[in-house]
């Protein structure tokens, strides 16, 4: 008797914008795909889902893209029936061919022939003195607190850093009624002429990237261009107390507020890429590496696929297509008939869509530049990994009298990116930091290599058989 045919088992891993465009490409083709997410609800960052019994309506929750939340959420709840959809599930590792989760105290090793990777992108962090006391979060911490518990972050609060959601971010917590004491922009005023034509790429997003400047600048908030942070004021028992900058012009001025707001653009979340041995290669405009995917969204290891943020910050638009491509991609290359044939039709169509949102991208790498030359300014006495607890100093130290410079090497010696968040906030600064040291190029000190459990799990957890 003939064997019957085993149907090929896809997992999506992350159930926001790309990841429910990925799961929903693999329904129409008929699959049952595996969506693996770490958070209570669907709908990743942006379209994150208020918790149950909350009631706030989605115009005030999502403002302007309210009917896109609307559209990504009911689309989800009416494919749950034909995804086997695992929530509060932490995908800690990737080994060849399988991914290992965690659920409450259970893990689980599943098997798969393709697995498509939509983790989403945090914060990107600088350090600065003081980044360390109560009062100081990212960018994304204080959006999620608006947006999941309606709470701001202090009575009076500044925003600090570059990128879109600086503005987007104060401009919220302008709009929800706090305090916006100041927005302060590391990049300068006007952007250097290459940006413009990436940024052209996508003129409504730079319009509504200038109106909410506007709009800030209108209620009477004050809005500093191209300064560099000097410290975040304050002690260890009362926080967060005011910070001080340099201005365009050179000029020190504090500004009084009992927390700040802190973040350069975002950065992909690249572990499980990483662990899936996937090849990377330095984008030298945003000065990182990033995991290598050709126009489909295919990584360098075979049956791994990576769209989204995950893989490069193309925004909410962006990981729809992305995730849509990538499981079409990965239908198509299992030979599953159907998925073959959306994969003709559609693809085209969304390569190009992505290229225009890749262009996008690259202006705002260029308009919204990540401030290296701050890791070599920063004061030996600043802490630079939060989580363990090391200085710039015990780096440059770790450079200068062991010889590392190569970021491993210096993790080793240091401590640094060792903890809890295993260097995803301060890792980019800590290889400028070494880089500068060393006085070579940054691509020069690689980068640090991921290593599971991707996040803190518990120790006590029993594998079940899947
Ligand atoms: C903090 C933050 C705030 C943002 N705010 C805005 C905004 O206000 N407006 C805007 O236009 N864009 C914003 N963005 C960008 C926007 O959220 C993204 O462009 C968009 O959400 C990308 O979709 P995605 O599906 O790639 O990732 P995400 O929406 O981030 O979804 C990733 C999903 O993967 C899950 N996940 C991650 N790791 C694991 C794991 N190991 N195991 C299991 N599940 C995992 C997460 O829980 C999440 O649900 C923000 C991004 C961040 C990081």
């Amino acid at each position: 008797m003939a064997a019957a045919a085993v149907s090929p088992r896809f997992i999506v891993v992350g159930a926001g914008p790309a990841g429910v465009r990925a799961a929903q490409a693999l329904v129409q083709a008929g699959v049952r795909p595996i969506v693996i997410d770490e958070g209570r609800r669907d709908g990743g960052q942006i379209y994150r889902r208020q918790p149950e019994g909350f009631t706030r309506s989605y115009d005030m929750l999502y403002g302007g893209e309210a009917a896109k939340a609307r559209t990504l959420h009911s689309d989800f709840d009416a494919m749950r029936p034909h995804i086997d959809y695992r929530s509060e599930t932490l995908a800690w590792n990737l080994t060849q061919g399988a991914l290992h989760t965690l659920q409450g105290g259970q893990a689980h090793t599943l098997a798969f022939d393709a697995v498509i990777i939509c983790v989403g992108a945090t914060d990107r962090l600088m350090p600065v003195q003081g980044w360390n006391l109560a009062g100081c979060y990212s960018l994304g911490a204080a959006q999620i607190a608006l947006k999941s518990q309606a709470c701001a972050i202090g009575s009076r609060v500044v925003f600090a850093g570059t990128g879109p959601l600086l503005y987007l971010v104060a401009a919220q917590y302008l709009k929800a009624g706090a305090n916006v004491a100041a927005v302060l922009d590391t990049s300068p005023a006007i952007p250097a002429p290459k940006a413009w034509k990436g940024l052209l790429a996508r003129p409504h997003l730079l319009l509504r990237g200038l109106a909410l400047q506007f709009m800030l600048c209108r209620a009477g908030v004050q809005v500093l261009k191209g300064v560099t942070p000097v410290r975040i004021r304050g002690d260890s028992i009362t926080g967060v107390s005011g910070i001080s900058v340099r201005d365009a012009q050179g000029v020190e001025r504090t500004l009084q507020c009992d927390a700040v707001a802190l973040g350069y653009h975002l950065r992909a979340e690249t572990q499980l890429a990483d662990l899936a041995r996937c090849e990377f290669a330095f984008e030298t405009v945003s000065r990182q590496w990033l995991p290598r995917i050709d126009e489909d969204g295919r990584s360098s290891t075979r049956g791994v696929y990576l769209a989204g943020d995950g893989v490069r910050i193309l925004g909410a638009d962006g990981a729809e297509a992305a995730g849509r491509l990538a499981a079409l991609a990965a239908l198509n290359d299992l030979g599953h008939e159907g998925g073959r044939a959306l994969f003709t039709a559609q693809a085209p169509a969304l390569r190009r869509t992505l290229a225009t949102m890749n262009a996008f991208r690259e202006g705002l790498a260029r308009a919204f530049l990540w401030p290296h030359a701050q890791a070599a300014m920063l004061p030996d006495a600043a802490v630079l990994c939060r989580c363990e607890s090391v200085t710039a100093g015990e780096l440059r130290r770790s450079v200068r009298e062991m010889g590392s410079q190569e970021i491993n090497r210096a993790k080793a010696f240091s401590r640094v990116g060792m903890g809890r968040c295993q260097g995803r906030y301060c890792g980019h600064a800590a290889a400028e930091v070494v880089a500068h040291a060393a006085g070579i190029p940054v691509e020069q000190v690689g980068r640090l290599r991921a290593q599971a459990p991707v996040k803190p799990l518990l120790m006590d957890a029993k594998e079940v058989q899947a």
